[in-house]
Formats: structure tokens, C-alpha cells, sequence
């Protein structure tokens, strides 16, 4: 592939490269932190109906510099090596852009998910756990998985069920995934956390007025227009608690079928109603539709903010030069491609890179493990027990899993209030204090134009100073 059109993992590596000079590490420490540590690939075969069907299915863990790694399971059709690990090695930077203690991993199923059956779905990710625990490529302390596009809660259950037949003796094995149901040890708002935190993190950088001035916007979030494309998870939730919480206009949406746009603004909740009824976001009254052949983007609607909420590599080349809109907001991973980027940035666009925007997945991820380690719920155990006797669980969690639990994070354990305001406020904070530090970088480096290079220049210097730290064995 040429560098005009650079493939997912191209184009990290890219990223990761015009970062690496900023922070005046070591070339060998450098090479170590940006290639990916551990890559499995299987072929299972799995009975549907009377056929045998062959999957093929990937982990990748990028980072071993903290265990356990960390990552989502991906199903779908396009999954392919370099795919899975373009999305390890963002994992492993987008932990240490909101300082949760994990190295980055991802897995992969080659399937479409939609072409299954509940119960072939089940056989499918039990197997693929069961080829993970022959590995020793999942556990608490080893390798934790959670939802990413194609997935969800159930998937997890079922992998947690799966490790729990052939490691129910562990103490700890219900953290070995996350995302899980809330009723099967998971924990409230990590369903809406990565599109929760993808608003926090639009709402930091639009308060900044001098930023906002730049691009000829005014300050706030309230009353500016965003176009969503992709109703998943990240995109449905991003929609939803923009436009009720943060007062956004939401005036054009994309799905598989097509798009529809209205600038009079399009009620999110009545359009996923609609969706749900019609099985299609096209013919929404009182907006236009473009049907998928039309070939019409969503990503050249004129807006304030695009938020791609889909898959990566959505803007290239050839329709960079095409959008409008004046801030891109990454809820997907990897949407732009770096030469794409390159367009958007000459144009003047503000870019919030997805490293940093949907982090807000794996925070939540995090404290669904620490409450998983800690076997209490959270807000709940400040009513039975006093902060002594808290303390002192949390001392017996880390002496058994050697890792240290710092001071913001047991406070943010022992307040008193209900779980879900705990997650909500936990992840606010953290999403507010990354973008301040990310911010800080690209305002304070000469040479350094742009918010993605600030948050691998973050993320590189948080890793080399783990290496620096532990030394190299042997
Ligand atoms: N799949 C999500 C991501 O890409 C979440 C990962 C996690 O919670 O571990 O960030």
C-alpha cells in the first residue's frame, strides 16, 4: 500500500512514529514500546446445523509493560491480523492516557455476528475462550477481555461462564472479562461508558473558548450541531445523553442503510423507536434520506462536530477533502486514516483522536475489575463499613494481585452514593483531567500541532517510564 492510502495498522504505526521524536527516548526502548508482544492466531472448527464451519480468530496483546492486558473482543467479517493489532496497540496508549494500569490487547473473530443464531453465537465464543484458557491468554491477571463492535454483555457472561467450568476454583475469576451483566458481576454504566466518556470528552474541548474561537465557534457544547454515523453502542449512547444532557442538536445519522439529515434537528430517541419499528433509519419523517446507493456520506454533512461511531478508515484520501464539519470526534477507533488526517488538519479541523475520546470504555472496564477484586459493590459498602475496615480490603486485594490501587482511585471506591453515580462521576473526572493533560502538551510543544501526537507523546513517556522503572530481564 502506498503512503497515500495507508492500512489501519499503517497509520497508527504512523502516529506512533511522528510522536516518537517528541519525547527523546532510547530507539530500542522506542521499537519495544510500539510493536506488539504477543499475537495468537487459531482456526476452530464449530458445529452449525449439519456443517462444520472453520473460524478463524485472533489476540493480540501489545504491552506487557502491566498485566493483565486489556481489550475488547471483536466479531465481524473484516477481522484480519494487522487489524487486531492496529486495535491492541491503540489499547496499551489509551490505558495510559486515562492511567488505568494495563498493557493493551484486542481479539477478533472472523464472523458476522448477525448471521447466527443466539445459540451458534454461544458455541462460537465459548470455543474461542476455551482456545484463550489453553493459551493462558485470558485471567484476572493475564488478559481480561470486555464488548468491543459485534459484542456485548452476553458475549461476556458467556466467557466468564466458560472460565469459570475450567478455573471456578480461582477467587478472583469473575474478573477475568469485563462488561459483563450487571446482574453477573458487572457494573452499572459500563453499557453507556464508552459513549458517556466520548461526550465528556466533546464537552472538555468545547468549553475551551479560545479553541472554540479558532474554529469560529462559540463556547459550550449547548446548541451545536453533530451528524453520528453508526448507531451501535458508541454511537446511540453518544447521541442520546448529547442531546439530553449536553443540548445538542443532532441533525444527520448514517447506519448500514443508508442516511437521513434534517438541520432542524432530529430527536434521537424517536429516531431509534422509528429504527426499531421499520427496521431502517430511512423515510424518518421530516428528514432527507439517502439511501446506501445514493452514495451519499454522512461524513460530508455540514455540521460543528462528525462523530464516526463505526468502524476504522472511514475518512481517506477521497473524502477528506469533503468534510465539513469542524470537529471530528473519534468514538470509533482508527475512523482517519494518517494521510486523511493530514487534509483535516491543514483545513483547520479540530481533531479529538480516539485514543483519548473513547477511553471511557476501558475506564469503566477498570472499575468493573476492581469491583470484581474487591468482591463488594460499590456505594454499598460505605453503609455496612467504615473507611478502616475498607482500607483494609483493599490492602488484602492489592497484596493478592501486587498491584497498587492509588489514593484517587479508593476514594473513588469508598464514597458514599449509589454505583452509578460512582462510575458517572468517576469517569467524568478522569476524562476531564486527560484531555487537560493531553491539551497541555500540544499548547506547551513547539512543533506539536495537533491533539493525537500530544496523547502518544503522553502515552509513550507514561510506558517508557514503567520499562525504565522494572528494567529489562534479564
Ligand atoms: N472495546 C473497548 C475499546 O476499544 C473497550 C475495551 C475494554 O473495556 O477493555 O476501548
Amino acid at each position: 500500500m502506498s503512503k497515500q492510502q495507508r492500512s489501519f495498522y499503517q497509520s497508527v504505526s504512523d502516529y506512533f512514529d511522528r510522536a516518537a521524536p517528541h519525547t527523546g527516548l532510547h530507539p530500542g526502548l522506542l521499537e519495544q514500546i510500539k510493536v506488539c508482544n504477543s499475537v495468537i492466531q487459531v482456526h476452530f472448527p464449530v458445529k452449525i446445523g449439519k456443517e462444520v464451519k472453520v473460524i478463524e480468530a485472533y489476540r493480540v496483546q501489545h504491552s506487557h509493560h502491566r498485566s493483565p492486558t486489556k481489550g475488547g473482543i471483536r466479531f465481524s467479517n473484516h477481522v484480519n491480523q494487522e487489524e487486531v493489532m492496529a486495535l491492541a496497540t491503540l489499547m496499551t496508549f489509551k490505558c495510559a492516557i486515562v492511567d488505568v494500569p494495563f498493557g493493551g490487547a484486542k481479539g477478533g473473530v472472523k464472523i458476522n455476528p448477525w448471521e447466527y443464531t443466539a445459540g451458534q453465537l454461544e458455541k462460537i465464543t465459548r470455543r474461542y475462550t476455551t482456545e484463550l484458557i489453553q493459551r493462558n491468554f485470558i485471567g484476572p491477571a493475564i488478559d481480561v477481555p470486555a464488548p468491543d463492535y459485534g459484542t456485548g454483555s452476553r458475549e461476556m457472561a458467556w466467557i466468564y461462564d466458560t472460565y469459570r467450568t475450567f478455573k471456578g476454583e480461582e477467587l478472583n475469576a469473575a474478573a477475568c472479562v469485563t462488561g459483563k451483566p450487571v446482574n453477573q458481576n458487572g457494573v452499572r454504566g459500563r453499557t453507556e461508558a464508552t459513549g458517556r466518556g466520548v461526550y465528556y470528552g466533546i464537552r472538555e474541548a468545547c468549553s475551551n473558548a479560545d479553541d472554540m474561537k479558532k474554529l469560529g465557534l462559540e463556547p459550550g457544547i449547548e446548541g451545536k450541531t453533530m451528524v453520528v454515523q453508526g448507531l451501535g453502542n458508541v454511537g446511540s449512547y453518544t447521541s442520546i445523553i448529547s442531546q439530553d444532557e449536553g443540548g445538542v442538536k443532532i441533525i444527520g445519522v448514517s447506519e448500514v442503510e443508508g442516511a437521513i439529515y434534517d438541520p432542524k434537528g432530529i430527536d434521537i430517541h424517536k429516531l431509534l423507536q422509528f429504527r426499531k419499528e421499520t427496521g431502517s433509519i430511512l423515510n424518518y419523517p421530516g428528514a432527507e434520506s439517502y439511501s446506501k446507493e445514493s452514495r451519499k456520506s454522512v461524513m460530508e454533512f455540514e455540521c460543528d462536530i462528525l462523530v464516526p461511531a463505526a468502524l476504522e478508515n472511514q475518512i481517506t484520501l477521497d473524502n477528506a477533502h469533503r468534510v465539513k464539519a469542524k470537529i471530528i470526534a473519534e468514538a470509533a477507533n482508527g475512523p482517519i486514516t494518517s494521510a486523511a488526517e493530514k487534509v483535516l488538519l491543514d483545513a483547520g479541523k479540530l481533531i479529538l483522536p480516539d485514543l483519548f475520546l473513547n477511553a471511557g470504555g476501558v475506564t469503566v472496564s477498570y472499575f468493573e475489575w476492581l469491583k470484581n477484586l474487591s468482591h463488594i459493590r460499590f456505594g454499598r459498602m460505605d453503609k455496612r463499613f467504615n473507611q478502616r475496615t475498607y482500607d483494609s480490603i483493599l490492602d488484602v486485594v492489592e497484596q493478592n494481585t501486587g498491584k497498587d490501587i492509588n489514593e484517587r482511585d479508593r476514594q473513588f471506591i469508598a464514597r458514599g452514593a449509589d454505583e452509578i453515580d460512582l462510575v458517572r462521576s468517576g469517569l467524568e473526572e478522569t476524562m476531564i483531567h486527560a484531555y487537560n493533560e493531553i491539551r497541555d502538551i500540544w499548547k506547551r510543544k513547539k512543533k506539536v500541532d495537533d491533539l493525537r501526537t500530544a496523547a502518544f507523546i503522553s502515552a509513550i513517556n507514561k510506558i517508557s517510564s514503567d520499562y525504565m522503572a522494572l528494567g529489562i530481564f534479564p
